[in-house]
């Protein structure tokens, strides 16, 4: 995609209808949790199923903060959106996050305004990098933060957030994702990769268009990935997630989910419980059948939060 995509809003595409859920629908997945069970199907249990309690790291917030500044950047018009505007906007998100999760504030120590102002000047650099790999005054975002979804197999809801659509004149997708964790990239990216599947496979699904590129943007390290599915891949990919929802069926019927210790364990809350280090998971919980619409299987994570 060599021009900048824009939209009339006025007379380009239009957000995609959420369609009614078939009567055949029976289960749902988010590509966060889809992605849990990849990564290691115990911490998918503990999210999931147990629905452990997990405390927002300070990266994750930040995560949320600079997904909300750029959220609120394109409301200004094009010519506004600068560097000095998006730094304008830190102090005030955060302060509509803390009204609205008031456990934000307990990120800092009561008097800790070096920390707190530390976090804020963080968040700025994190939009500074922003700045260097895109000019928000060449676009016009189609959709932003939204929720999308489809069913896949006549009975799988799969849904999430993207971060960003941009819709180019000749109707071309483009799926952009901020990333603003400081993890190493490598243990992540195929993580990032797969989401963003997940999201080209709705599209494909909704609207009939294969996402030209599936964009990754990392904030710290100021750079861009790019990659550009082909309809057979998703097709294959479909098929992946469709196998990881009857895998996860398998495991919840079998109240066996196993850990499967990697790299990205340093980032799991749930060590404590987990085999791999010693712990012992609570006894499985007893649910009854879950409602597709509000199973906690496929609450997408907000944006932002899963970085
Ligand atoms: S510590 Fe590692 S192996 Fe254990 S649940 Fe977490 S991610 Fe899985």
């Amino acid at each position: 995609m060599t021009a900048e995509p824009v939209i009339d809003t006025q007379h380009g595409p239009t957000a995609p209808e959420v369609p009614p859920v078939p009567p055949t629908v029976r289960a749902s997945l988010s590509p966060s949790r889809a992605a849990d069970f990849k990564t290691c199907p115990l911490l998918y249990r503990f999210r999931s199923i147990d629905r452990l309690p997990e405390r927002p790291t300070v990266e994750q917030v930040r995560g949320t903060l600079v997904h909300a500044v750029l959220e609120r950047l394109f409301d200004l018009p094009a010519a506004a959106r600068t560097p000095e505007s998006a730094g304008d906007l830190v102090a005030p998100q955060w302060d509509r996050l803390v009204t609205e999760q008031p456990e934000l504030s307990t990120l800092f120590a009561e008097g800790d305004t070096a920390g707190l102002e530390g976090f804020l000047r963080s968040a700025a650099a994190l939009l500074e990098g922003y700045f260097t790999v895109e000019d928000p005054r060449r676009l016009e975002p189609a959709e932003r933060e939204a929720l999308i979804s489809a069913v896949v197999d006549d009975e799988l809801l799969i849904r999430g957030y993207l971060d960003r659509l941009d819709v180019a004149p000749d109707g071309a997708l483009r799926v952009v994702d901020y990333k603003t964790g400081g993890a190493p990239r490598e243990a992540f990216e195929a993580r990032a990769l797969f989401q963003l599947k997940f999201y080209a496979l709705v599209l494909w699904r909704t609207r009939g268009v294969v996402p030209r590129v599936l964009r990754l943007l990392y904030l710290k390290d100021a750079e861009v990935c790019d990659y550009s599915p082909d309809a057979d891949e998703l097709l294959r990919f479909e098929r992946t997630v469709v196998a990881l929802w009857r895998a996860i069926e398998q495991a919840t019927a079998r109240q066996d989910f196993r850990p499967r210790p990697s790299r990205l364990c340093d980032w799991c809350s749930h060590q404590a419980l987990c085999p791999s280090f010693g712990g012992t998971p609570p006894p499985f919980p007893v649910a009854g059948p879950a409602d597709p619409l509000t199973d906690a299987r496929s609450r997408p994570a907000a944006p932002g939060a899963d970085e």
